[in-house]
C-alpha cells in the first residue's frame, strides 16, 4: 500500500506537526526565558547604578552591556572593583557580588561591583551538560531566584568560533571556543569582537575610575588544582599574602599563587599589566561543574554535596577536602565575602591614607555560612 491511499495519512501527518509546535513553543519560551535577568535589589549603600556602557558607549544597546553598581562612602578614599559573573556557572562570585550589592555600606571610599561581568553567559548553558537554568534560595520575604549560566559568552552573541583562539596582543594561541571567553580576552578590544569589547570596557572602567584594587571572583571543579586559592598579580602579591594569612589565622584554609606571566589574557595578569589596579583572582570549590559529579540538578548547586566527590576525596584526587558535608553555596559565597574583607583590610595596611577603602555591613563569614545567604538578600518589590 503507497502511504496516500493510507485513510490515516493526514491525520497523522497532523498529529506530527502538532507535536512538532507544542515542542518548539515549549523550547522557544525556555531560550526566550533564559534572557530574562533575575532581579538585583539596590541596597542601602548603592549611590548610583550605571551600565558598562557607560564606560564604553560600544557597548550600548547590545548584549555585552552589564549593570554596574556604585557605592559610595562618605569620607573620600580609594576604589575597589568587585567582578562576577566573569563565568556565569560559577555562581558563588555572582551571589558575593548581590550580597555586597544589597548590604555593605562603605564608609571611606567607593565599592564598584558588577555582578555579571559577562552577561552573555548567563542567557544560556554549557551544551550536553544537562545544567539546569536556575536555583532558588529562600529569603525571609520569599524566594529569589538565580540563573546558572556558562563560563563563554553565548554563540547568538558571538559566531563563529575560530579554530584557534590567539590572545592579540600576547599571540598565545588557544582553543577556539576561548575566543568567547572573557577571562582569555582581557584587555580586550573596543573594535574588537563581542567578548573581547566586555573584557576593553571594563580595563576602561578600571581607569577612568583609578581602581586601586580589583578581585575577580571565580569557582572552579574540585579535581581542579587551583582551588580553594587566590592568584595574585606581581603588584598585588604583598596584599594578597597578607589576606591568605589572615584568613588562615580564622581557620579560613587558602592558598595563594602567582599570576604566572606567559598565561596571557586573565583578569589578574592584563588588569595587573595594563592598569595601576592591584589584581587578584579567588577560586573557590564548585562540584555542579566537575567530572565526577553525579545527578546535576539545583540541589548540586545551592547545596554542593556529591557522593562521588566523597570517594574522590577519599583516593586523594582532590585538591580540596570532601566530605559529606560537600561546599554548599552557602560556606563557598561566605568564602568569597571574607577574601573581600580581609583583602581590603591587608590593602589599607600599604596604601596611602587618602587611598584608604572602609567598608561596614558585608556580610560575615561565620554568619552567611552557618546561617545561610538568604537571610541576606533583599524583598523584590
Ligand atoms: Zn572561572
Amino acid at each position: 500500500m503507497r502511504w496516500l491511499d493510507d485513510p490515516f495519512h493526514r491525520p497523522r501527518a497532523w498529529a506530527f506537526l502538532a507535536v512538532a509546535a507544542a515542542i518548539s513553543v515549549a523550547s522557544g519560551w525556555i531560550f526566550l526565558d533564559m534572557h530574562r535577568p533575575e532581579p538585583i535589589v539596590a541596597g542601602p549603600g548603592v549611590t548610583s547604578q550605571k551600565m558598562l556602557s557607560d564606560w564604553a558607549p560600544v557597548l550600548a544597546g547590545t548584549a555585552a552591556d552589564t549593570p554596574v553598581y556604585v557605592l559610595e562612602g562618605a569620607e573620600p578614599g580609594g576604589t575597589v572593583l568587585l567582578l562576577g559573573g566573569t563565568h556565569a556557572q560559577e555562581v558563588a562570585g555572582m551571589m558575593a557580588a548581590v550580597l555586597t550589592i544589597e548590604n555593605a555600606r562603605p564608609a571611606r571610599g567607593r565599592v564598584i561591583v558588577i555582578p555579571q561581568a559577562n552577561r552573555s553567559g548567563f542567557t544560556h548553558t554549557d551544551p550536553m551538560e544537562g545544567f539546569p537554568h536556575r536555583y532558588e534560595i529562600d529569603t525571609p520575604t520569599g524566594p529569589r531566584w538565580f540563573r546558572v549560566g556558562m563560563r563563554l559568552a553565548n554563540p547568538i552573541d558571538q559566531w563563529p568560533d575560530p579554530d584557534l583562539h590567539h590572545h592579540p596582543q600576547s599571540g598565545e594561541g588557544m582553543v577556539g571556543s576561548e575566543t568567547r571567553n572573557l577571562n582569555r580576552n582581557f584587555p580586550g578590544d573596543l573594535r574588537g569582537r563581542f567578548t573581547a569589547r566586555i573584557a576593553a570596557a571594563i580595563v576602561e572602567l578600571v581607569k577612568a575610575e583609578g581602581v586601586d584594587i580589583t578581585l575577580d571572583m571565580h569557582e572552579a571543579y574540585p579535581e581542579y588544582p587551583i582551588i580553594d586559592m587566590l592568584v595574585a598579580h606581581q603588584r598585588a602579591f604583598e596584599v594578597a599574602t597578607i589576606t591568605m594569612i589572615d584568613l588562615q589565622m580564622r581557620g579560613i584554609q587558602i592558598d595563594l599563587m602567582a599570576s604566572p606571566p606567559a598565561l596571557r589574557g586573565l583578569s589578574h595578569r592584563e588588569l595587573g599589566d595594563h592598569t595601576h589596579t592591584l589584581a587578584i583572582l579567588n577560586e573557590t570549590a564548585n562540584a555542579a561543574m566537575g567530572r565526577f559529579r553525579g545527578r546535576t540538578d539545583e540541589t548540586l548547586v545551592t547545596e554542593g554535596r556529591d557522593e562521588n566527590y566523597v570517594r574522590a576525596a577519599g583516593l586523594k584526587r582532590l585538591f580540596v577536602p570532601f566530605t559529606e558535608a560537600g561546599h554548599p553555596l552557602k560556606e563557598r559565597t561566605a568564602r568569597q565575602l571574607a577574601v573581600i574583607e580581609e583583602m581590603l583590610i591587608a590593602y589599607n595596611e600599604q596604601a596611602a591614607p587618602e587611598r584608604q577603602i572602609e567598608v561596614a555591613d558585608l556580610p560575615q563569614y561565620e554568619e552567611v555560612s552557618s546561617e545561610g545567604i538568604g537571610k541576606f538578600l533583599l524583598a523584590v518589590n
